[in-house]
């Protein structure tokens, strides 16, 4: 079945909000199974939503309808609809009853405007708003559907959920369902994966294989089609197995999973404890990590220390090595990572310190120049970073990196 969706508001053309209707509504339609293949914005305007109906009529089985519901001059999706297809309206007196006690309810006389609101087409299906009064309908024109929905994203969402969800699935059964996983990759960057992975992803049809890159990590979606929920979850984890063995441990986290809880994880099934020292990340790294409920048992405590003095005060870093290689230096991370392990009685010290821009950079030490360590009572680790883009980026890069490292030494250990 092939679904498209129009979303009405000269708003949405002028940049003044955000489709979040369009991806709400795609969402749950690709869940449920269906093609999206057209997506159109059209301003508040009689003539141009009556010739996107048609045009969308024309090609797909059914056609949602978000915006230009409400009683208002302003709001023409119904009467466009009504003249598009010729529809005869009827009083409805449901809807008439639903709107007089929402008007009840708030001690409000209703207005004579959303009487009109009553008046549905001949045939179609109401679809109650719990959160408002301008109702939803299903109309159906041969054999397809127009339905149309409220603007308004709280009255909409239940609305595509609870009812046109379930009224298109019963319609147009047989398709199946579509379902998504998210591996999340780190340590990699995309053309890298996309090498690692070559034969998957240009033989894979089903799940199909996207990858989506940013700043902090690179996305493998993988998305199956399937008769039910378990053989979906099935074709996905065979997949997700192929790739874990391409990739192995780069993999951080999957769905909605973080680096933090991955690191939180590790740190909770090895009874490890952890404090950390931040000089450019500014408490990020810390932030970060008690973002995880629960992360007391293991995190016992965070220094952000800026300055040379707060790092020779808190830390007992010598200064000795920070006059001779600079607060951005192997050796002072390293000194930062012992400082605050012992400070703590930690088993885990994790420090970072680096130049997040946009001056203070030199030909040695550019911007982006950051060393991060690990130091415990038997080791000490430490790496070189270089990192590009503007000042937040880097401070989210190295806070990224750190909790990579440190959830790297753990499974190592
Ligand atoms: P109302 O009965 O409140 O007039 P309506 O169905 O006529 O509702 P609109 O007037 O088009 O809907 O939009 C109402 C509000 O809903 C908008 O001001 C906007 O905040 C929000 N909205 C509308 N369309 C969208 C969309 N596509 N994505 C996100 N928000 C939207
Ligand atoms: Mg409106």
């Amino acid at each position: 079945m092939n679904a498209e969706i129009i979303t009405v508001g000269t708003e949405l053309l002028l940049g003044q909000i955000v489709d979040t209707n369009f991806a709400f509504i795609s969402q749950r339609l690709a869940e449920a199974g269906m093609n999206i293949y057209y997506k159109t914005s059209v301003g508040d305007n009689e003539k141009r939503i009556s010739e996107t109906i048609k045009l969308a009529l024309s090609r797909s089985d059914a056609v949602i309808i978000t915006g230009g519901l409400g009683p208002t001059v302003d709001d023409v999706t119904r009467a466009a609809l009504v003249k598009t297809f010729n529809l005869k309206l009827v009083l409805n007196e449901n809807v008439l009853k639903h709107m007089q006690s929402f008007f009840d309810l708030r001690k409000i006389k209703m207005p004579q405007n959303n009487l009109s609101q009553a008046l549905v087409p001949n045939g179609s299906t109401v679809i109650e708003n719990k959160n408002g009064t301008a109702p939803g309908l299903i109309v159906p024109v041969d054999k397809r559907f127009i339905i149309i929905l409220p603007g308004v994203p709280s009255e909409m969402k239940p609305m595509m959920t609870e009812s046109v969800i379930p009224f298109l699935k019963e319609h147009f059964r047989s398709e199946g369902i579509l379902k998504s996983r998210v591996l999340k990759v780190y340590g990699l960057g995309e053309s890298r994966i996309d090498e690692l992975i070559n034969e998957l992803f240009r033989f894979c049809t089903n799940p199909t294989i996207a990858l989506l890159a940013s700043h902090l990590e690179v996305k493998i979606r993988l998305t199956a089609r399937a008769k039910d929920e378990k053989e979906a979850d099935e074709l996905l984890s065979k997949l997700e197995l192929q790739l874990r063995d391409k990739l192995h441990e780069n993999i951080f986290a999957v769905n909605e999973d973080t680096m933090e809880k991955a690191a939180a994880m590790l740190l909770t099934l090895k009874r490890l404890t952890l404090a950390t020292a931040e000089s450019c990340t500014g408490g990020l790294l810390s932030s970060r990590l008690t973002d995880v409920p629960g992360s007391s048992a293991y995190f016992l405590r965070g220094a952000v220390t800026y300055s040379n003095q707060a790092k020779i005060d808190t830390l007992a870093v010598k200064k000795i090595s920070l006059d001779m290689y600079g607060a951005v230096s192997k050796q002072v991370a390293e000194e930062m990572a012992e400082g605050a392990r012992k400070l703590a009685g930690s088993d885990i010290g994790l420090s970072v310190t680096g130049i997040a821009g946009p001056d203070g950079g030199t030909l040695e030490k550019p911007v982006g120049l950051v060393y991060i360590a690990i130091s415990t009572d038997t080791e000490m680790l430490s790496k070189e970073f270089r990192f590009s883009g503007e000042r937040i980026w880097i401070k989210e890069r190295t806070a990224q990196s750190a909790l990579d490292m440190l959830r790297r030494y753990l499974l190592q250990h």
